[in-house]
């Protein structure tokens, strides 16, 4: 019998745990083991908002992928996934090059939902890439240097965070923390500098525990963010946004963080999806296709209520680790694979620089112990990807 071939596109969460689990656990020859990914790094999406405000370097929250791969082990291809043809078992890149496989895994992560908002996809900005960031941070910076070129224009200092989910949330702490810096750098008074978090629904974090989303909200009120809550936006224009109550606010800074959806390669190639994840199966695996696993924000599963779990890295690692395991046992011809079930160790949040909130087990977390217990899950996260090296030359106490 011919080495099976297992081909993994996306190095996020989801597809380097697996790549990892691969590596550590087939001997040489076993199988070819193929990582696909756009750029030669692994990026720590759960750390973006801060290199988008500019309180870190966007170097800062990428992995050279060369340092955690074992390139004797793993093959890796920097390319973009154009198409994947699941009946004829291969995948195109952007560059034309067609890659076959026995097994695919798929982990191409997220792109930003925009409910069909007018405007948006071609007006406002997303925090979702390394490149994604450094563009939102330069052009923060060029709105201070353009005020003061023309004073008239006060929409310059205004910005409009649309969304007050996590991302939301934790990118406006973020930005509060920033702005003091910005004023003093570019002589702006900061009076004038205005930040909105603009939520359709009628609480902010909606579905979150109400303590801990009063908390935040008084923390970030408290650094200068104005919440308009149960507000939706109806339109985002070169000017500005439009809510539903038909008030018009001039930024030019719009960053919508109003919900992901799975890859659209996804929904391209033929797979069914809601909202543009595939509902998987309990080991993973798209309907209808044994060979193809799913893991990350592409994938769609259900908790015992029937409720999906939200699209997490938390979740996006598990998956990761199940398939990995998996793949392993299939490699090796055992009959009876490892149904995936979520261990959920709770949420937190960070609300800028030492501050933060969460839930961890049934406890509520606020403040500096939020804060300090986030930074202990990214150093996990770090040394399981890693090792100690990376871990401490990463996280920042
Ligand atoms: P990703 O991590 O997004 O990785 C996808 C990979 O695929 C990337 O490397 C990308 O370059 C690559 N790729 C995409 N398209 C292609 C293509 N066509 N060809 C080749 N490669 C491609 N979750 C938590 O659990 N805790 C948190 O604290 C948290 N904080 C967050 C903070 C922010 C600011 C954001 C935006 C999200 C946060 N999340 C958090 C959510 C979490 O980041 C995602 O759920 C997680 O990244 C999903 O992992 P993934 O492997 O599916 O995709
Ligand atoms: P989300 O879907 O969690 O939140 C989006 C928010 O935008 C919602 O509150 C929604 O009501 C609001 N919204 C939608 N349409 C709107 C409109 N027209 N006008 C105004 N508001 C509108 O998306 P997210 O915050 O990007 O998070 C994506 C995923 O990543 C989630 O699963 C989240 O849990 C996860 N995440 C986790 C953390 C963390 O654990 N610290 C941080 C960031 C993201």
């Amino acid at each position: 019998m011919s080495t099976p071939k297992i081909l993994i596109l996306g190095a996020g969460y989801g597809g380097l745990l697996t790549t990892l689990q691969l590596q550590k656990k087939l001997n040489y020859n076993e199988a070819e083991v193929t990582l696909v990914n756009k750029h030669d790094y692994h990026y720590i999406t759960t750390w973006l908002h801060e290199p988008a405000a500019g309180t870190a370097s966007a170097d800062h929250a990428r992995v050279y992928l060369d340092q955690i791969i074992d390139t004797n082990k793993i093959r890796f291809i920097k390319g973009t996934v154009q198409s994947i043809q699941p009946e004829e078992r291969k995948v195109t890149l952007e560059n034309g090059d067609v890659l076959m496989y026995d097994y695919l895994v798929i982990g191409l992560g997220s792109e930003p939902e925009t409910f069909g908002i007018q405007g948006l996809k071609e007006h406002a900005f997303s925090i979702r890439s390394i490149n994604a960031v450094r563009q939102i941070r330069e052009h923060i910076e060029y709105m201070f240097a353009k005020y003061k070129m023309e004073p008239e224009r006060t929409d310059y200092l205004t910005f409009v965070v649309g969304g007050a989910g996590f991302t939301g949330i934790e990118f406006c702490g973020e930005l509060a923390d920033r702005i003091p810096e910005l004023c003093r750098e570019f002589d702006v008074n900061p009076e004038l500098v205005k930040i909105y978090n603009i939520e359709a629904a009628p609480t902010a974090l909606p579905g979150f525990d109400p303590d801990l989303v009063n908390y935040a909200m008084e923390v970030l009120t408290r650094k200068g963010v104005e919440f308009k809550i149960n507000t939706p936006i109806k339109q985002c224009t070169p000017e500005g946004v439009v809510l539903a109550t038909g008030e018009e606010i001039k930024s030019a800074t719009v960053v919508w963080t109003g919900g992901v959806r799975g890859n659209s390669i996804v929904e391209k190639s033929g797979f069914e999806v809601m909202r543009g994840r595939v509902k998987v199966d309990e080991y993973l695996r798209a309907p209808g296709y044994d060979n193809v696993f799913i893991v990350g924000d592409c994938a769609l599963i259900f908790n015992d209520q029937g409720r999906p779990y939200p699209p997490t890295a938390q979740i996006a690692v598990q998956e990761g680790e199940n398939c990995g395991a998996n793949l392993v046992k299939i490699v090796r011809g055992e009959a009876v694979l490892e149904p995936f079930v979520p261990n959920l160790q709770g949420t937190l949040a960070s609300l800028g620089k030492g501050e933060g909130m969460g839930m961890v087990g049934t406890k509520k977390i606020y403040g500096t112990s939020a804060a300090l217990m986030k930074k202990a899950s990214d150093l996990r996260y770090l040394y399981k990807i890693g090792g100690v090296g990376l871990a401490l030359k990463k996280v920042r106490l």
